[in-house]
Order: C-alpha cells, then structure tokens, then sequence
C-alpha cells in the first residue's frame, strides 16, 4: 500500500526571483487563481516598513531561528543578503498531504534544497525584462542606499545565472508587464497541473 505522505497529492510551487523583481506581487496575485496557500517563512531580518508579522514572515530572533534549525523544523533554511529565512517544514507537508497547492516564494539555495527532498516540487523563476529594468527597479524601491543597490544588482546577477545552470526550474517568466506575467505564470502551473492529472 502506498504511503499517503510519500505519495504527496498536492501540488508543490516555487517561485524565486532576484529582489525586484515583482516576485510578490506575482505571487500574491498567483494564489486565488491556482487555489494556492503560500507559505509563511522565518525570518530574522527586521520588518521593513509594511511588513506585517505573521502575515508576510514570521519575524523571529536569531536565537529562536537557530532553535527552530536545531529541531528540524525547516524544510529548507538559506541565508539571503545577511538574514537568516526558512520554510517551516509542518505547514509544506500537511499540506500537500491534504492535496492542497503550496507556493514556496524562496531564493536559489532554498529551491535546491527543496528540489532534492520533493523532486516534484514546480519550480518558475521570475526575470526582470533586462539588467537596466531590474537596476531601475531596485533604486526606485528607495529603501537602500546605492552601495547596498550595486551589491543587490551583483547578487541577482549570480542568482539568475545559479537559475538558469540548475535542474531546480522547469519555467523562466519575465516581467515586463505584470497582468501578462501573471498569465504566463498561471499557464505554466496550470499546463503542469494537468499533465499531472493524465499521466
Ligand atoms: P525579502 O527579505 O526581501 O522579503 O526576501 C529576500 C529573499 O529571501 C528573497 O529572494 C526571498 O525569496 C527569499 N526568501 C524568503 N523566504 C525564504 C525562505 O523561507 N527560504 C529561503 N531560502 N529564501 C527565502
């Protein structure tokens, strides 16, 4: 007889992206139209202005994410831009064994680690249209200064070539225009989804 769990029912999401990219936005509005739940991850990096606890992370002391690690309780867990970020392991796995949709919006390290546990996992990566668009988009965010800009644009550099030489995603969507990027994304989950279903 199979086990539940390993037979994994639901459906599995990842979404990543280079920071401003409009991964969020993408993400959020990706949800009501697959019926998806996303995960709230740990973080400890301090809550920027908007940011709602327990809502967009669940903003923890270094201290209590290292206990959280001790006790296996992450899925996944990478350090992104200095801060520590982790999936909680509980909320993926009752999930997807209750056949829901999870989307996991997590950076390279944290996909590949999630990729190597659950093959299944879907995983889409989120381009800007080009590098000026995406150097545009990280000074108009106007949160950092341009020495923290530069090194987030070296970063996103790095991360989209670690994307585009790993095995972690099966879709690349660019950004250039959300409502036709969030219909490229929905069609590439969607397309998935059903050939899911006929095999
Ligand atoms: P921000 O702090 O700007 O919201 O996110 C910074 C980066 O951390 C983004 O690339 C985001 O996708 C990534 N991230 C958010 N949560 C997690 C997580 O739980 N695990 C990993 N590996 N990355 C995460």
């Amino acid at each position: 007889m199979s086990d539940q769990s390993e037979r994994n029912p639901g459906f599995l999401v990842i979404v990543s992206g280079p920071s401003g990219v409009g991964k969020s936005t993408l993400v959020n509005r990706l949800l009501p139209r697959i019926g998806a739940e996303l995960s709230i991850s740990k973080t400890t990096r301090s809550l920027r202005p908007g940011d709602v606890d327990g809502q967009h992370y669940h903003f923890v002391s270094v201290e209590s994410f290292q206990d959280s690690v001790a006790e296996d309780d992450f899925l996944e867990h990478a350090a992104v831009h200095g801060n520590h970020y982790g999936t909680p392991r509980r909320f993926v796995t009752e999930h997807l064994a209750a056949g829901r949709c999870v989307v996991l919006e997590i950076d390279v390290n944290g996909a590949a680690q999630v990729k190597q546990l659950m093959p299944e996992a879907f995983g889409i990566f989120i381009l800007a249209p080009d590098e000026q668009t995406l150097l545009d988009r990280l000074r108009s965010r106007a949160q950092d200064d341009e020495d923290v800009i530069r090194r987030r644009f070296n970063q996103a550099k790095e991360e989209i070539h670690a994307a585009q030489t790993s095995n972690v995603y099966a879709g690349f969507v660019t950004n250039d225009d959300l409502d036709r990027a969030l219909e490229e994304l929905v069609g590439l989950v969607e397309a998935e989804r059903a050939r899911r279903v006929a095999e």
